[in-house]
């Protein structure tokens, strides 16, 4: 058995682990020995560290020190006692469930302070620690936990702790992966030591420098394994082709406007990425509404003017008309450019099918479906994928083995990422951002109302609509009952449209997909005025003529989300706003959350605070991503170690350095599958 074989076993090898003990760690996604000891100091939660009640992170374990305020005994059943606190920042509230109240007044005696220790919920606008287990009125007392295993049912701490040392025992020696500069970073300290030492703290070792050298080899392997996508997808060489510089210029006088610098750049980057004998593999991304459609419109035309064909897919059917119709204004090369659907006839689709196949259409634009495998392209030179944060990385890889090597790859996307998380995310694509918006846009105003005001709003958009402006009316999508999304977005739209009779449509998850497009198509040509929809609005599409949006109950929304929302307005030449509506009692944190908002119509700097407020887990892209979320690193507390990554896989990639050595630690981190899946 080799090193990593020992590791990478199923834990049932473990001598005291029967079958009924192994179900229980599966369901704690503890398979292998190796997830086993990366589990045990589950994160690395240092209680010593304390935070106000201002800073609080909801879902982590976090440490205050708070003044017992008043206690609420409820005494009905199955009402929990309530335990009020605060600091000179905010209030938090211990909540006990059967637990008795003499207790409760022990470990939280009244205007005594006291340093209390757990995880961090959110209730009713309020901050809470339910059944607190690390209360201390001396604050030395809460100590860093090492050995704290997140248990799960039906294990016990014992038979934990006796798994981990029987796994230890047979700890194989690793080769280093590490250099020997970054090594230094961590005390020297091989993985071996780390791993002993975080299960048996010794004092020779620097805790700290143990966990960290473990989150940086988890960092290091996600990056590198991105890297060798990024590699072998360049691998394979294709024919360069030529570039028609002049065409910026006829596009331009097509269009009515100049390109802006940043648009200017992107195009550069792309064309030297398609004269060149690599293939290209590029993320361009840009706020909402920065205009990347004739970005990536000018490189198809390229492509094609070198008798190659493009692929141009969109998220959704509407968009992909969208870009379609562009396209036909801007070239008026109709003939050799088609659009496929779900709703394009037999017949059509046959035609379409054949004439992809002999290369008689040049450009075809759709959804996901283009990628079906029964569509076949003569010479297909680029694929296009606007609104990227709907493919994952495993489509992402389906595409990348669609083309042939001549295929170049252009995804688009609008989701700004926080700096830590590009090279996660992304680290398998070269990156061109276009930061700056067109010059002709105003900022868009963006104003919070509590929603017993309504009036005024509906005072607002009366304005709006006198003036043949349109507005979007967003519902909140309550995902766990579809229903009462539903009837939240039927009311206010009988509501609204009591109003303005005739002038209202309504789109939400239940309204079947052909009447979705019927009504989007309907405000979409000006035919009503207010369109209401839970969140389900579609991404992406331009309505240059709404400038207004309005957004029910925006403290449910992440910020980013919140954002991408906005960003449907403020797309021609209007002044747009954005209403962000609330209840009545919005916690300092929501407050805190749409201030952000309101100052800024910044992207990458909204999507920055939303990961400082909500955690990584929650950010806007990153669950649809497919992509695995780290065991041990956290883009936010790990900051540093994500940079100390970055800058060695850039010094790996400009060095040419063999990646055998860190074979072990590919395999290890179990992300390996992606690359011999690609190739
Ligand atoms: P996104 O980057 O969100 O995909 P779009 O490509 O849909 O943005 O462009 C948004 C709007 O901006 C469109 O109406 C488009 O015609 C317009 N636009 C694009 N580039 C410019 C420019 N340089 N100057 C003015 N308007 C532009
Ligand atoms: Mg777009």
């Amino acid at each position: 058995m080799n090193n990593y074989e020992y590791l990478l076993s199923d834990i049932s090898i473990l001598k005291g682990v029967g079958k009924s003990l192994a179900t229980k760690f599966k369901r704690k996604n503890i398979n292998t020995i190796f997830d086993l000891i990366l589990s045990t100091p589950s994160k690395y939660i240092d209680r010593s560290i304390e935070t106000k009640i201002k800073d609080l992170h909801i879902g982590k374990i976090q440490t205050v020190t708070i003044m017992v305020e008043k206690y609420n005994f409820p005494r009905v059943r199955n009402l929990p006692n309530k335990v009020i606190c605060s600091d000179n920042t905010g209030k938090l509230d211990c909540i006990f469930f059967n637990s008795y109240e003499g207790y409760i007044k022990k470990i939280l005696p009244l205007n005594k302070l006291v340093t209390i220790s757990g995880k961090i919920g959110f209730f009713k606008g309020r901050y809470q620690v339910t059944n607190p287990t690390h209360v201390n009125t001396d604050k030395n007392k809460i100590k860093k936990i090492h050995s704290n295993y997140s248990l799960t049912e039906g294990i016990s701490h014992n038979v934990f702790s006796k798994t981990i040392v029987e796994a230890l025992s047979k700890l194989p020696t690793i080769n280093e992966w590490l250099s020997t500069e970054i090594l230094k970073k961590f005390d020297n300290i091989s993985w071996n030591e780390a791993i002993t030492n975080i299960h048996n703290p010794k004092k020779e070792y620097d805790e700290k420098k143990c966990i960290n050298r473990l989150i940086f080899d988890e960092i290091l392997s996600t990056f590198l394994i991105n890297s060798n996508i990024k590699k072998k997808f360049k691998r394979k060489k294709k024919l360069p082709k030529k570039i028609k510089f002049s065409l910026t210029n006829s596009v331009e006088k097509q269009i009515g406007f100049k390109l802006t610098i940043d648009q200017n750049n992107a195009i550069n980057e792309i064309n030297n990425d398609i004269s060149s004998n690599q293939r290209m593999f590029r993320l361009l991304q840009g706020d909402v509404g920065t205009g990347k459609t004739i970005v990536a419109l000018i490189s198809a035309q390229n492509v094609i003017l070198n008798d190659y064909q493009v692929a141009f897919m969109a998220p959704t059917e509407i968009l992909a008309k969208q870009h379609f119709k562009l396209y036909k204004k801007v070239f008026k090369d109709s003939a050799k450019a088609n659009l496929l659907t779900g709703k394009t006839e037999h017949k059509e689709r046959k035609d379409i099918l054949n004439n992809l196949e002999n290369n008689n259409i040049k450009i075809i634009f759709g959804t996901h479906a283009l990628f079906q495998k029964k569509i076949k392209f003569k010479k297909l030179g680029l694929i296009i994928v606007d609104e990227q944060h709907k493919f994952g990385v495993n489509q992402r890889k389906r595409l990348s083995e669609k083309g042939d090597a001549n295929s170049d790859v252009l995804v688009m996307s609008a989701t700004p990422i926080p700096r830590t998380m590009m090279m996660t995310l992304y680290g398998d694509m070269d990156i061109t951002l276009i930061k700056s918006k067109p010059k002709n846009r105003k900022e868009i105003n963006t104003y919070t109302k509590d929603v017993n005001k309504i009036n005024d709003v509906i005072n607002f958009i009366k304005k709006e609509i006198k003036n043949d402006n349109q507005v979007f009316w967003v519902c909140p999508l309550i995902e766990e009952s579809k229903k009462i999304d539903h009837q939240s977005s039927v009311v206010r739209y009988k509501y609204l449209n009591k109003i303005f009779k005739n002038e209202v449509g309504l789109i939400h998850g239940s309204i079947d997909k052909s009447d979705r497009e019927e009504i989007l198509n309907k405000f979409l040509h000006n035919k009503v005025k207010i369109l209401v929809s839970t969140t389900v609005i579609e991404v992406g599409i331009d309505f240059p003529n709404a400038t207004c949006i309005v957004i029910e109950d925006s403290n449910k929304f992440g910020l980013s989300q919140l954002h991408q929302l906005r960003g449907r307005v403020g797309r021609g030449e209007k002044q747009s706003s954005c209403i962000l509506l609330f209840k009545s009692s919005l916690s300092e944190n929501a407050r805190k959350r749409l201030k952000i908002l309101k100052s800024s119509n910044d992207g990458f700097l909204i999507a920055e605070e939303d990961l400082k407020l909500r955690g990584y887990g929650d950010l806007l892209g990153f669950q649809q991503s497919g992509q695995k979320t780290f065991r041990l690193a956290d883009p936010i507390i790990n900051e540093d170690l994500f940079q100390l990554a970055e800058k060695e896989i850039k010094f790996i990639e400009k060095e040419n350095i063999n990646l055998s050595k860190y074979n072990s630690l590919l395999k290890l981190y179990d992300r390996a599958n992606i690359i011999n899946e690609l190739i």
